[in-house]
């Protein structure tokens, strides 16, 4: 297969992947106060206590993306050795149970990814949204070819979320990305390529919900990752990066007003948004507050100021 692959796309992917990430994390404490909370957002007051750490979407994300930089496809093994190391480096990033389970072992036995998988969850795979915080990249990297989106982000899931919704979040997620880098995302056409299940059904009703909705009441008919569930998290984020494809910023402030999984639906549609516009637009004081990505290559001019990087 030689579809081209376009690594600068998905580079802008995970910039605005790590920066939801980042930015939604800011918003959990605030949530026991869910009044207060709601109203900063809505008045659009940036989270002032820095750094903004990035959690596990980020570093499974970076993980995904070393892989595809190296082989230019997903390699199943290489893939769950280097979700492995990520963990191994860093387990405190916020993790979810099935992932503490099953990373350890991928570590020592990589190339059993398979059977690992599978015994998650009594046997069922997890179905969480884990698959899908981590994609978007990986959907920027494809976008010439949205048939081979649908197979290496089914195969990206996979080594990890066995269950079919969470191999469908992933392969929702990875076309709208795709669909944001050509500069045409709609809902109904992410609809049109997600597999059967309640992750394409939660899309078909985010499809039909207009984007004059407040986005607060459109996480109440949709979802807000509150159930940790791929169908639970992944139909609202899309909706919202749909709502604003030109626009990182109120696309994140949008996401967040649904409170929830809110590190992870802000992951999700900051990756995808971010495939078109990357994080220029962002205001400096964001950038300078999200915890700098290993490798250095942060906003364009981080190096230079030399500030807080490691
Ligand atoms: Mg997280």
């Amino acid at each position: 297969m030689t579809a081209t692959t376009d690594r600068a796309a998905a580079r802008r992917s995970l910039e605005g992947l790590a920066l939801g990430d980042a930015f939604g994390e800011r918003w959990f404490p605030l949530f026991r106060e869910p009044r207060r909370a709601l109203r900063e957002i809505r008045d659009r007051r940036t989270p002032e206590e820095s750094p903004w750490h990035w959690t596990d979407d980020t570093a499974m994300a970076l993980a995904l993306l070393r892989v595809l930089d190296e082989h230019g496809e997903v390699r199943p093994r290489e893939l769950a050795l280097a979700f492995a190391l990520g963990y191994a480096a860093d387990p405190a990033r916020g993790y979810g149970h099935g992932m503490h389970q099953l990373l350890p072992r991928l570590r020592e036995l990589p190339g059993q990814w398979r059977e690992f998988a599978r015994e998650l969850f009594g046997g069922e795979g997890s179905l969480g949204n884990g698959a899908a915080m981590r994609v978007a990249p990986l959907g920027a990297f494809f976008h010439g070819s949205l048939p081979r989106v649908v197979a290496e982000a089914g195969r990206s899931a996979e080594v990890t979320h066995a269950h079919p919704e969470g191999v469908a979040g992933a392969v929702a997620v990875a076309v709208a990305a795709a669909l944001s880098a050509r500069g045409s995302l709609t809902v109904a056409e992410v609809v049109a390529l997600t597999p059967d299940g309640a992750v394409r059904d939660g899309l078909a009703r985010a499809a039909e919900v207009p984007f004059a909705t407040e986005p607060w009441r459109a996480s109440d008919l949709l979802g807000n990752g509150q159930r940790i569930r791929a169908g639970d998290t992944v139909p609202f984020a899309v909706w919202c990066a749909a709502r604003h494809p030109d626009d990182l910023v109120s696309a994140l402030w949008s996401t967040a007003e649904g409170f929830g999984d809110v590190d992870t639906t802000c992951a999700i549609a900051g990756g995808i948004v971010a495939a078109r516009t990357g994080v220029a637009a962002v205001p400096r004081e964001w950038l300078e507050r999200r915890e700098p990505l290993p490798g250095g290559s942060g906003p364009a001019s981080s190096r230079e100021s030399g500030a807080g990087g490691r």
